[in-house]
């Protein structure tokens, strides 16, 4: 690297990345100077390359150079400093931190790791640079619309099968070390998400739409350990809900019975003279409603002697006159009450303690 205008070329890069995506690291600094090529980043990446300074073109000596400029620019740019992880990706095995340095000095390391935000960006915008930054990328396999050929086995690869691509060279899933993993279809989010989760190995399938001009997402490739343990999971959620469904309903009954047990000695004591059978009617006809429908503060406010009045006459209305035929009619709803309000009151006085309570119209 040449001495005198490495300020200069630094500055350029990290402009030009700052330029293009609203955050600069050292590996675009490193690459916009031309001292890592794309390749041998990607290597790194996949974990084929133990440590990154081994395969940038310059001594330690310029590079840590390199670093300081890059730092100094980034504080005179007044850019937010934010630490990334960086993860392998790629062919195999676990995911683990990557390694940049060759010393592994924990300083140079999170220099390295460091980020430099643009404080232009909201604050939600930036932590999501950041995340998709750290987010280590997917391995992603086509499933394809025509005939290839596997770049390492020579494999034929008709069109719906699947391939991956190392750089330009297209790979059969047994090359890319992703032959025993399982094909899950997008359509069940919970299965996907959880299928996707506990698989240390997976890879997002996509296929090229003609008609929209551009690779959509039709699954996932996962461990086939992960996609029982995820279905095996998902069947017990079902099963959760469908037992709470029941329980719910269960107690539900449970307290609709013993709700309108008290409604209907509340009726009584209100309407001493009412038969058994209707205060138990509308007793239980209201309780379901009360319980059911709006919950337990509904319920309890049934038991005032106001609601209880309001059922009563309801019922009444209903059973003991010829309100809903008047309904049927086509009898305007408040003319009908008009009209049968009076057998309402006389059936009210009928059951009632001695007085007769006022029959609302409305
Ligand atoms: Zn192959």
């Amino acid at each position: 690297m040449p001495g005198r205008d490495a300020g200069e070329r630094v500055r350029a890069a990290a402009e030009q990345a700052l330029d293009r995506q609203k955050y600069v690291s050292a590996i675009d600094v490193l690459v916009g100077m031309n001292l890592l090529s794309p390749r041998d980043l990607e290597g790194w990446r996949r974990g084929q390359i133990p440590q990154l300074e081994r395969v940038v073109h310059c001594n330690l000596n310029k590079l840590s150079e390199a670093m300081k400029l890059l730092r100094q620019w980034a504080s005179e740019r007044g850019l937010k400093p934010s630490e990334t992880v960086y993860m392998t990706q790629g062919r195999g095995g676990t995911r683990r931190p990557l390694q940049f340095s060759v010393s592994g000095d924990e300083d140079i390391e999170r220099a390295y790791r460091t980020h430099y935000v643009s404080t232009e960006l909201s604050e939600k915008k930036q932590q999501k640079l950041l995340e998709k930054a750290s987010a280590p990328k997917e391995i992603v396999a086509f499933l394809i619309l025509h005939n290839s050929k596997c770049s390492e086995c020579g494999e034929e690869l008709p069109r719906t099968s699947f391939l991956t691509m190392e750089g330009s060279a297209p790979l059969c899933l047994a090359c890319a070390d992703l032959g025993h993993l399982v094909y899950l279809p997008s359509g069940d989010a919970a299965l996907t998400r959880r299928a996707g989760k506990y698989s240390a190995l997976r890879a997002v399938v996509v296929r090229f739409s003609r008609a929209r001009g551009r690779y959509e997402r039709q699954g996932l490739l996962v461990e086939q350990a992960a996609l029982e343990q995820a279905e095996e999971e998902c069947l017990e959620d079902e099963e959760v809900r469908l037992r709470r469904r029941l329980r719910d309903a269960e107690r539900r009954t449970v307290e609709d019975t013993a709700l309108a047990g008290r409604m209907t000695e509340r009726i009584l004591e209100l309407y001493p003279r009412c038969p058994p059978g209707e205060a138990r009617a509308i007793a239980r006809h209201t309780a379901e409603r009360g319980s059911g429908r709006v919950g337990r503060s509904a319920a309890g406010r049934a038991l005032d002697e106001e609601a209880l009045r309001l059922a009563v006459t309801a019922a009444i209305r209903h059973n003991h006159t010829e309100y809903d035929t008047l309904l049927m009619q086509g009898a305007d709803r408040l003319d009908a009450r008009k009209t049968v309000r009076d057998r309402v009151t006389n059936v009210l006085t009928e059951w009632g303690p001695g007085t007769a309570c006022k029959v609302p119209d409305a």
